[in-house]
């Protein structure tokens, strides 16, 4: 049997440098196509605080499992991250109560995160953790089991940097309460099935804050590599969690794009209204950007491209 030939191996360090050089180049790479794609986008005005966010906004950021961060644009700006809330606070819930599933759902549905008939149909059980209904519940639980679900969530976001700039932005939250009539009909209507645990108020207010937590990409990207890193002792989540939470992020984690973005791009993602999107390689790292305007689907539209582009070039895909 034949062995591998050491003797022009590189030094580990030498070989360190030349793989962190390879993940910048195509880093910068990606970043180009994403930029020329987000002209296509369209700022979303659902959150009016929102609205005005600059469409040429563009930052990308990739984390490797052994801790690399590589970033380039706008990569030190905290962004809203709305959706991508979502993920982070299930994870919170997961590390409490594992059996979580059994409260929100896992499977995919096409009717719209926002969708008040899928929720109805199903007897005012959500489908799954990444639409509204789902996220709220979720929101609830963590309200029981501390109190403070908004800074449980910010606590995940910070475990691998605890000086990271992560907050929740007032006035965000404070404009989206004005504004969300569809996530208060979902509440009430989980309610009226004894779904919600709290006061519908205090559960809705706390949903809100949650959703206008800020954050940079590098800190998005450092902070999600558990997911990435099943088997490492200190991850916060057990194995099959991380299983569970990939697998559902697959096949819900992008709107009504999910089958779209397996096959173009092969990554479990998440995305939010705020342009962010997050994309997770088992065994290899996180892709993090933020390109606030939107493609017909409601994912970040240069956000998609880089993230196709960065994972071609990287040859990253689950499959
Ligand atoms: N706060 C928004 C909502 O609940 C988030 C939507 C999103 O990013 O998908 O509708």
């Amino acid at each position: 049997m034949s062995k591998p030939d050491r003797r022009n191996a590189m030094p580990p360090c030498a070989a360190r440098t030349a793989r962190i050089s390879e993940i910048s180049e195509n880093l910068e790479a990606a970043a180009e196509v994403g930029r020329q794609t987000a002209r296509e986008g369209t700022v979303s005005a659902q959150i009016p605080a929102l609205a005005s966010v600059p469409a040429t906004k563009f930052a990308m950021a990739v984390a490797t499992v052994d801790g690399t961060v590589l970033h380039t644009g706008d990569s030190t700006e905290t962004f809203s991250i709305q959706s991508l809330s979502k993920l982070f606070a299930l994870c919170v819930l997961l590390q409490h109560r594992p059996d979580a599933w059994l409260d929100v759902g896992w499977g995919p549905t096409n009717a719209g995160y926002g969708s008040v008939a899928d929720l109805e149909r199903n007897n005012g059980r959500p489908t799954n953790p990444f639409v509204n209904s789902g996220a709220i519940v979720v929101t609830d639980r963590l309200i029981t089991h501390s109190g403070d679900a908004v800074a449980a969530s910010i606590n995940l976001l910070r475990r691998a940097d605890p000086s990271a700039p992560v907050d929740s932005d007032a006035a965000v939250a404070t404009s989206e309460s004005l504004t969300g009539h569809r996530n208060s009909a979902i509440a009430h209507v989980l309610t009226e099935h004894g779904i919600l645990k709290n006061p519908i108020d205090r559960v809705l207010q706390q949903y809100f804050s949650q959703c206008a937590i800020t954050a940079t990409v590098q800190t998005l990207a450092r902070a999600s590599l558990f997911l990435a890193d099943r088997d490492n002792k200190f991850n916060p989540l057990d194995a099959a969690s991380v299983r569970r939470v990939n697998a559902v992020l697959l096949t819900s984690g992008m709107y009504g794009a999910a089958g779209d973005i397996a096959y173009r791009v092969g990554l479990p993602a998440k995305s939010g209204i705020g342009g962010g999107i997050l994309a997770i390689m088992p065994g290899q790292g996180t892709i993090c950007v933020w390109s606030p305007p939107l493609d017909s689907d409601g994912n970040s539209a240069g956000g998609i491209a880089a993230i196709e582009e960065f994972a071609r070039l990287a040859g990253w895909s689950v499959f």
